[in-house]
């Protein structure tokens, strides 16, 4: 299952729900998803890509202006707290292994508003290897054992676009309700393209 969400900039991104045919016992979780930073010897390609579109912000001290912090707080909750082994979470959402420099995990530099800082497990946007690999693109990939997360998912389907109206009026009764539809209905330039071409919106 899929929707296709966008936020009045950029490119749309879509949410989509797998079922698995076998579904993988949690101690399994991390065979397909990963929070962590890879070894850059192991796989030179992939550090670079996670490197790239895995890591959150930044934000918190670091980068206290970042657009996820509200109330000297990450809304997105990074950084996340080190773990030494990928746990199932209370709702739905197992908390994935990140594990610390003294456990065996690894660092990465990156640069932040000109200046070079290290950056370690904490910061990692849960990812799948392989297709991260593929696309070399932000895939953010978590495992799901919760009916919320599909609520979650049609939630963009079923919002509509955002709107908003008012005008002053100056008594003569010339309601045009087309006029007054396309002055509250506000979408990107990629939305209504993607509109006006009939592309899907959820399946
Ligand atoms: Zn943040």
């Amino acid at each position: 299952m899929y929707t296709i969400e966008w936020q009045k900039r950029g490119l749309p991104h879509v949410h989509i729900l797998i079922w698995l045919k076998d579904s993988s016992h949690v101690h399994r979780v991390y065979d397909f998803i990963s929070a962590e930073i890879l070894n850059p010897q192991e796989d030179p390609d992939l550090f670079f890509i996670v490197k790239k579109q895995m890591v959150h912000g930044t934000c918190g001290s670091i980068n206290p202006r970042s657009p996820c912090m509200k109330d000297g707080i990450c809304t997105k909750r990074y950084p996340r707290l080190f773990l030494k082994e990928t746990q199932t979470g209370q709702d739905g959402y197992p908390l994935y292994r990140r594990r610390s420099s003294q456990d065996g995990g690894f660092t990465a530099n990156i640069n932040c508003r000109g200046s070079e800082v290290s950056l370690d497990n904490t910061w990692i946007v849960p990812y799948c290897p392989l297709l991260t690999k593929i696309f070399n693109a932000h895939i953010n990939v978590e495992y799901c054992n919760s009916v919320k997360s599909i609520k979650y998912v049609c939630k963009y389907v079923n919002k509509g676009s955002d709107m908003a109206v008012f005008e002053l009026a100056s008594g003569e009764n010339d309601l045009n309700d087309i006029r007054q539809y396309q002055m509250g209905r506000y979408i990107s330039s990629n939305e209504a393209v993607w509109i006006i071409l009939n592309f899907p919106i959820h399946e």
